[in-house]
């Protein structure tokens, strides 16, 4: 998989234990160190996901038109043709006669038609079958869990502890719940970025603050289309991605977009285009759900999809040249440089850039414009090279600096490209730096050089 294309994994704290979550992690560090590649590592909380507890018989089948029972008092097991239970103890109190329950990813619908004690009344709009530990969804949003709940606070111990490179925050709300993951992160002496889902109707209301506050947002399709409905979800992905890279943030697509190579092992047409489009939208980053984590052709998906990506980066509406922050005041020198970087790149006929980094906000500065250029983060930090694997465009080079003195310094940097083959004698690349090497946030200077051959 790492060979085929994988940038990034994601361990999703819902499925597993701890000792689980812990020999992932250790495997995964091991295989990448063999292929020599830097890997992110992302958990992801489970957050309040929502779902009913078991049947007697492991299902039922809920026929159109039938009643059907959800009550928070039944037991564990006690679910059959009458009704279930559900792990969440306040549903009866969030909901209201007339609202739309979905069940099973939307597969299922049920009215709510009265509520009396915990015991919720519905009939069934949409049939099918329903089983074990399937999640509900209250259309339009509304219910009043909290973004994280116990066994989230254990898992993001167990995060800091694995040292994640990001922590995905489930069914965020708004900012405070993004803010409060991290402080807690913080506090385990954790120092990966925060990635908050957005999945609920409330998180779009307030989107621009949960932006902000996050460090990387992620287009959680799954639960977004089933709450707001699939009809809109198009529309919202590419506001998201927009919205996201114009604050500087990273963004993902996720959920679905080669769901049929679960069993098939070529995608179809329509999730080729899916992916195609995630990335002329922008997005830094595409994922794989289930069908990596269960599928029967992993890796011919993450090379299917990594093609897409490619063919996509190529097409020339991809690299139309953005008016990314042309009327904005930059914060900062180094943001300064980023962009006047990006503006000659687009320009001259540069071959690569190259930036001496140590957290890598340069290079995510100057990924936010569009462009075919590679961006190289050469930095002596693994933590910054396995964050930049999400950063669209920007390729991890773990560098050391030897030399301080111009000339040294970019004999070292130009034999570390001609090893890998990134650049050719001749070419012109830009280089990018601070005077105070080894202080974060310092770049101050851009150069552009012609490589020549290193002795
Ligand atoms: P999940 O999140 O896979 O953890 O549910 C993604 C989504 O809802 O799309
Ligand atoms: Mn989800």
């Amino acid at each position: 998989m790492i060979n085929a294309g994988l940038d990034v994994v994601r361990i999703n704290f819902s499925h597993g234990n701890s000792a689980d979550q812990r020999q992932r992690v250790k495997l995964l560090r091991q295989i990448a160190a063999e292929c020599g590649r830097d890997i992110g590592v992302m958990g992801d909380l489970q957050g309040p996901k929502i779902r009913v507890k078991r049947f007697s018989g492991g299902s039922t089948q809920l026929a159109k038109g039938a009643q059907f029972f959800i009550d928070s008092a039944l037991g564990d097991m006690d679910g059959d043709n009458e009704g279930v239970g559900v792990a969440y103890e306040d549903l009866h109190r969030d909901l209201k006669v007339g609202n739309t329950l979905l069940l099973n990813d939307g597969q299922i619908t049920l009215t709510v038609e009265s509520i009396e004690g915990t015991r919720i009344f519905t009939t069934v709009v949409n049939g099918g079958v329903l089983s074990d530990h399937k999640g509900i969804n209250l259309k339009g949003g509304g219910l009043s869990a909290p973004a994280l709940t116990d066994k989230d606070r254990e898992d993001v111990i167990l995060a800091a502890e694995l040292n994640v490179d990001f922590l995905a925050v489930s069914f965020v709300k708004n900012a405070d719940d993004v803010h409060e993951a991290r402080k807690l992160l913080r506090d385990a002496g954790g120092r990966g970025l925060i990635v908050a889902k957005i999945e609920r109707t409330e998180a779009i209301e307030c989107i621009d603050e949960i932006i902000v506050a996050a460090d990387v947002i992620m287009v959680a399709r799954g639960d977004l289309g089933v709450e707001m409905g699939y009809a809109e979800l198009t529309g919202m992905q590419k506001q998201i991605i927009r919205q996201t890279r114009r604050r500087n943030k990273v963004v993902i697509t996720a959920t679905q977009m080669m769901e049929s190579m679960i069993h098939n092992p070529i995608p179809t047409r329509a999730e080729v285009s899916d992916v195609a489009n995630a990335v002329m939208d922008g997005t830094d980053a595409v994922m794989l759900s289930a069908e990596t984590a269960i599928g029967q052709y992993p890796v011919a998906v993450i090379a299917a999809m990594s093609d897409v990506c490619r063919g996509a980066e190529k097409h020339a509406l991809t690299r139309t040249r953005t008016s990314h922050r042309m009327d904005d005041k930059f914060e900062a020198v180094d943001e300064a440089i980023a962009m006047a970087v990006m503006y000659t790149a687009n320009h001259l006929a540069v071959k690569a850039i190259i930036a001496l980094t140590e957290s890598g906000s340069t290079t995510l500065w100057m990924s936010r414009i569009r462009s075919d250029i590679p961006i190289y983060a050469f930095t002596p930090h693994e933590a910054t090279n396995r964050r930049v694997t999400l950063y669209r465009g920007v390729y991890p080079v773990l560098f050391t600096i030897e030399h301080t003195r111009d000339q040294a310094l970019y004999g070292d940097v130009f034999s570390t490209l001609l090893s890998k083959n990134l650049v050719e004698v001749g070419d012109l690349v830009i280089f990018t730096q601070g005077d105070l090497t080894g202080i974060s946030g310092s770049t101050n200077s851009m150069r552009i050089i012609e490589v020549i051959a290193s002795d």
